[in-house]
């Protein structure tokens, strides 16, 4: 593999894709419409000729010039408030630029690598989940416009591997976090670290006894690259097993920052899924791979990071 295209480039996971890319060699083809991204994201990027920007809304037709090797697909809205704000901009980039990526790889013959979700099982009843977990999601609930588009997307996937002997990869990603997330992402690790690095109280959903498990950001992008470089065409969990309540969550930021802030409960926003822990047993033995950062080091490395945002 050669040449390769990163949709969603600006965002936080295609931008790291897009350096490790770059440094293995290949040469790429970055696109986004910026909706929730930023440039200055690539700006390492932008330092190498094998590097070219689109700025390009996936869910118009395509054209690329020349041969891919490989669409990696990540474009999407990705935080909870994002997507909540932006409902039918969710589920048009997971359907109609899901398909309009997959009609592309079709015509260059590529390799597509669709960055899929937990969110694929909901509010999940078994714990931890793996792959072969169908999911409990409310198709007309709040979340249900990520959920149910990214669960279109893998159909659309799974559609295009059968139909057209498309060679395809799906990567169900958890809960990951590092530099390049924006401070007003709104997910609970960049609220976290902005409150506990402006002294202000750290906001607690629920009874923050909610679980999630928390990838850092370069253990993702060798999980995705790993499943890029194998041949596993059926869905993969990437994410890391280490479980923690979100008041755990809040005890390690707190402890990590050295901050003094305080921490105040807020209502729960409506579906928010109790559990969630992925079962990597497919991805330690298929593609060699689990993480090897831990949540306190990931914390670590990003405080610079958003020190520098606040
Ligand atoms: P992000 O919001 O930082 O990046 C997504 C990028 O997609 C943004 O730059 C945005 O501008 C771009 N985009 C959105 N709609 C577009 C469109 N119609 N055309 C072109 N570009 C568009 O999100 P992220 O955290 O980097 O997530 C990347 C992918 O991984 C997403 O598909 C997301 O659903 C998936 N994912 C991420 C996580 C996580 O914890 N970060 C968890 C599960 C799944
Ligand atoms: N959360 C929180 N405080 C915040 C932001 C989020 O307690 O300031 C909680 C949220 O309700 C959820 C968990 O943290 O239970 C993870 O939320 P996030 O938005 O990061 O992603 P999700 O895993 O829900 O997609």
């Amino acid at each position: 593999m050669s040449r390769v295209l990163v949709t969603g480039a600006a965002g936080f996971l295609g931008s790291y894709l897009c350096d490790s890319l770059l440094s293995d060699g290949y040469e790429v083809i970055g696109m986004d419409n910026r909706v929730s991204g930023r440039t200055e994201n690539l700006d390492n990027a932008f330092g190498h000729d094998r590097f070219t920007f689109y700025e390009h809304d996936v869910t118009e037709f395509i054209h690329v010039n020349g041969e891919l090797d490989a669409v990696l697909h990540l474009a999407s809205l990705a935080s909870p408030v994002f997507y909540r704000e932006h409902p039918i901009k969710t589920l048009k980039v997971g359907a109609l630029g899901t398909h309009k990526t997959l009609g592309l790889a079709k015509e260059k013959d590529a390799t597509y690598l669709f960055t899929s979700t937990s969110e694929v099982y909901g509010d999940p009843e078994v714990n931890p989940q793996p792959e072969d977990y169908r999911g409990n999601v409310d198709p007309y609930g709040p979340r249900s416009c990520y959920d149910e588009s990214k669960r279109y997307g893998e159909s659309l996937v799974r559609a295009y591997r059968d139909q057209h002997d498309l060679d395809v990869r799906v990567a169900r990603i958890f809960n990951t976090y590092g530099p390049r997330m924006r401070i007003d992402d709104g997910r609970v690790i960049p609220n976290f670290m902005r409150q506990a690095l402006t002294g202000e109280d750290l906001t607690v959903y629920g009874d923050g006894e909610q679980t999630r498990s928390f990838c850092y950001v370069s253990d993702m992008i060798d999980g995705l690259l790993a499943l890029l470089e194998s041949e596993v065409q059926d869905p993969v969990n990437i994410g890391n097993p280490d479980e923690r309540t979100i008041n755990e969550l809040a005890e390690v930021v707190l402890e990590v920052t050295g901050s003094e802030s305080g921490i105040t409960y807020e209502e729960l926003p409506p579906q928010d899924p109790k559990v969630r822990r992925p079962d990597i047993k497919k991805a330690r033995a298929e593609l060699g791979w689990e993480p090897g950062t831990t949540l306190r080091e990931g914390l670590q490395r990003s405080i610079e990071y958003f020190e520098e945002q606040v």
